[in-house]
């Protein structure tokens, strides 16, 4: 146990089993436990028989809290940072705090574990090699299409986090906006009910309009063809930029290695060879 450290501690998203030795061992050393809710928090504390002070570090109180959790790490104070489930900071509170510690020096920890993201995307069959966690939409319709379509070309999978009140409109919403895609609801990870539901946009639409979504969701997105059409071949992005007239070689070859996706080394060996060429 390493004073003055503020441990980021992930916690199971529904299965007790889920949390790693370390956590337990760390989260019954430090000085002082922070939580989302103290109450939640408990009942997982007393389940592994942890005793230890606890304090509230929720979206509300960040500044004043943030201020004093500080203060204790300032002091030579061990603090973990734990949410209801999950990571902490991953569209949970923390950020604030682990950037102010960051700031001053203060050395931050973490500890992973479970995250219902990268649990959802693991067991998806989307790509994962490229991926974007966009957390929750914004709940309004108007503000929620404009984001999803801000989202339309990103080359990976979609990630987003969904109240299961708000799971039919946001479907609705991503057939309307992003189109027939493979799209994947998963249910209740971790717990009795668990449950992925895959298909079309609108299948997975439809499958979930049948009935009344309960438990907590996340919801996957597959890459779209925008994304999907091919980068235009080097070459040609070498002569397009070469006839402007007005780049230098590592210019054009810098933009060239954004646009069709090769290192800029090899673009700008391609720029030269092009250029001698043609003189
Ligand atoms: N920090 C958490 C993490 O690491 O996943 C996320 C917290 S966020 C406030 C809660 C959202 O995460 C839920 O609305 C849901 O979208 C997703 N989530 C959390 N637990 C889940 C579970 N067991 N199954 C599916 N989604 C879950």
């Amino acid at each position: 146990m390493t004073a003055a450290t503020l441990y980021i501690i992930a916690t199971p998203i529904g299965n007790l089993e889920d949390i790693t030795y370390r956590a337990v061992r760390i989260l019954g050393e430090v000085d002082l436990i922070a939580a989302e809710d103290t109450r939640h928090s408990l009942k997982l504390l007393n389940h592994f028989g942890i005793s230890k002070p606890l304090t509230s570090y929720f979206d509300h109180n960040q500044q004043i809290k943030g201020e004093r959790i500080l203060n204790a790490l300032r002091q030579g104070k061990s603090v973990a940072l734990i949410s209801d489930a999950g990571t902490p900071c991953i569209s949970d509170p923390g950020y604030q705090l682990v950037r102010d510690a960051v700031a001053e020096g203060i050395s931050v920890v973490p500890v992973p574990g479970a995250c219902a993201a990268v649990a959802a995307l693991s067991a998806s069959g989307l790509p994962t090699d490229n991926f974007t966690f966009a957390g929750f939409p914004p709940s309004r319709q108007g503000k929620r299409r404009t984001f999803l379509s801000g989202m339309n070309s990103l080359p990976g999978t979609l990630v987003l986090y969904e109240a299961p009140h708000r799971l039919l409109e946001t479907l609705n919403d991503i057939r309307e906006v992003l189109g027939e895609r493979q799209v994947i609801v998963a249910r209740e990870l971790s717990k009795m009910f668990e449950e992925f539901i895959h298909g079309s946009a609108s299948e997975v639409f439809s499958k979930v309009s049948q009935g009344v979504v309960r438990g907590e969701v996340v919801i996957l997105i597959a890459p779209g063809e925008a994304a999907q059409q091919e980068s235009e071949p080097l070459e040609k992005v070498l002569q397009r930029l070469m006839t402007s007239g007005t780049l230098s070689i590592k210019d054009i070859a810098k933009q060239a290695s954004v646009i069709s996706g090769v290192s800029r080394s090899e673009a700008y060996a391609e720029a030269l060879k092009l250029k001698t060429d043609a003189d």
